[in-house]
């Protein structure tokens, strides 16, 4: 799994965590350290059918987020 390449620039992706912004029902679910892969030479992420799985879980889940924070919105058609 570890020579796939990015598909911007070609360079190697490594597994890392990022943080993922998944609209969601008209609003947006922040999840911290997912599993993922990172380019190394871009930073471009991918998720992993293992990412993929994880969010459906979580949205499709009962479980509390672990804090509700407001987000900053800049609208640039306003
Ligand atoms: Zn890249």
């Amino acid at each position: 799994m570890n020579d796939q390449q990015c598909r911007m620039c070609g360079g190697s992706l490594h597994p890392a965590t990022i943080n993922h912004i998944q609209p969601f029902e008209g609003r947006y679910v922040l999840i911290e350290h997912l599993p993922a892969l990172v380019c190394e030479r871009c930073g471009e992420t991918y998720l992993t059918p293992d990412s993929h799985d994880l969010i459906v879980r979580i949205l499709q889940g009962s479980s509390t987020p672990t804090r509700i924070e407001p987000v900053a919105v800049y609208d640039l058609s306003a």
